[in-house]
């Protein structure tokens, strides 16, 4: 594809080897025309970076167990097999673990519904209100519920 020519729908179909519908798809979800004439043309440039964007969205880490550190740059295991899980609003918050290679801190935006699928065999602590990650050697899973009185 040439970043700058223009394409119809057709040739951009053919050019990449989809179908039309594909296309016409891109633009429902975003991918500029050069303007609004018939038939409808696309620059190169514009759609290279529309498929670009579209795959760094796909990126999202997925495998199970693991998150994405930003110094490793790649995927990796909680330290220790430890996890926080920072609520934002209801229902999702942040997963929050050391890299198990560099210490770094990662986070991972999920659902707290898929927390177990995605942190299966994993010790996921609800964090409350603040960092829990320094120092800490074993999980305080018993708050105050037995106060006394
Ligand atoms: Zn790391």
């Amino acid at each position: 594809m040439k970043l700058h020519r223009s394409y119809s729908v057709e040739e951009l179909a053919r050019c990449l080897d989809v179908h039309k519908n594909t296309v016409r798809h891109w633009q429902a979800k975003g991918l500029e025309p050069i303007d609004k004439g018939r038939p409808v043309l696309f620059q190169g440039a514009s759609v290279r970076s529309f498929l670009a964007s579209r795959n760094s969205s796909r990126k999202q880490p997925c495998t199970p167990g693991t998150l994405y550190c930003f110094r490793c740059r790649s995927l990796r295991a909680p330290a220790l097999g430890m996890v926080d899980f920072v609520p934002m609003r209801p229902g999702s918050g942040n997963l929050r673990a050391l890299c198990e290679c560099c210490e770094t801190i990662m986070h991972r935006r999920v659902r707290e519904a898929d927390i177990a699928a995605i942190m299966p065999g994993c010790t996921v602590q609800f964090a409350q209100g603040q960092p829990r990650l320094s120092g800490q050697t074993a999980p305080s899973l018993n708050c105050d519920f037995k106060r006394q009185g």
